[in-house]
Parts: structure tokens; C-alpha cells; sequence
């Protein structure tokens, strides 16, 4: 076993947190660094690192964690809609290796963008690679 991360610390009650939301599974609390008030992370309190990871039940509850906090987030900061992200894997810009759901309040003119900025340069792909991908997908 590694060295437990930050929010399994946070989870065991081992560093403070603002926390909004516990399940035995899951966990929600305001992030130290907030991109607009409200922001706020949702873990599984076991530590997985990449969406990829996680066993279908406690992705199950984080999920539905999400769907349960998006509107009260929402509304508890008189937001206009929020961006809702995940970083799953370093090169996405993941820094804390534990799987967590951004919930960033958004407001009109804050100077934010859409989702779409977050990629850089679009690829110009051809029928075939597409093709060829929806396939790989699929499959
Ligand atoms: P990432 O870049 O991995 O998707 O985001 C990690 C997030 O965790 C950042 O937004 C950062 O502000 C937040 N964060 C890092 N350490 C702590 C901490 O100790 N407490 C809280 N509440 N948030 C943290």
C-alpha cells in the first residue's frame, strides 16, 4: 500500500475539510482552491485513482452523488449552471491521484469556458478514422 492520498486523509478525518455530503461510500466537500464559490469535489472515500478503477457499486454511489449534489450546489450559491469534470489521468490534468468530480458553480459573464476549451488544437479526422474509432468503442 502507498501512501494514502489527501482525500483518503480527508475521508478518515485526518486533515479538515469543508464537507457537504457523506455517504459510507462516498464523499463531497468544498475545494481548498475554489474556481468560483461553491466548488466543490465528490470522492469515493476508497482510494482509486482513475475512473477506470472503480468497482461498478461505488461508482454506482458516486454517481448518484453527483445527480443528488449538482442542484443543490447549484442553488446554494445562487449560480447560473455549472461545469461538471473529472481530470482521470495526468495528461487530463489530474494532480491528486484519487478519482474526483469537479463541480464548479458557473455565473453569466464569469469569464469561464465551455468544456470544449479544455482540449487543444481539434484533429481533422477522416471518414475511415472515425469509422475506425466508433468501431474500437463499440466493441
Ligand atoms: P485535480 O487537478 O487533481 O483534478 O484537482 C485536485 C483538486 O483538489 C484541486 O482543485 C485542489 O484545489 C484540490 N485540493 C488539493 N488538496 C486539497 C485539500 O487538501 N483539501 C481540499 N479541500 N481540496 C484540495
Amino acid at each position: 500500500m502507498g501512501e494514502p492520498t489527501i482525500f483518503e486523509q480527508i475521508a478518515a478525518g485526518d486533515i479538515p475539510a469543508r464537507i457537504v455530503y457523506e455517504t459510507d461510500t462516498v464523499l463531497a466537500f468544498l475545494d481548498a482552491n475554489p474556481l468560483a464559490p461553491g466548488h466543490t469535489l465528490v470522492v469515493p472515500k476508497e482510494a482509486h485513482e482513475r475512473l477506470r478503477d472503480l468497482p461498478d457499486d461505488v461508482a454506482t454511489d458516486l454517481w448518484a452523488a453527483v445527480d443528488e449534489l449538482t442542484p443543490r450546489v447549484e442553488d446554494a450559491v445562487d449560480a447560473d449552471a455549472l461545469t461538471v469534470g473529472v481530470n482521470d489521468g495526468e495528461a487530463a490534468g489530474q494532480e491528486v491521484p484519487h478519482v474526483h468530480v469537479h463541480l464548479v458553480p458557473r455565473f453569466d459573464g464569469d469569464g469561464g469556458g465551455p468544456i470544449h476549451a479544455v482540449a487543444g488544437s481539434r484533429p481533422d479526422l477522416s471518414d475511415e478514422e472515425l469509422d475506425d474509432i466508433e468501431e474500437r468503442i463499440e466493441t
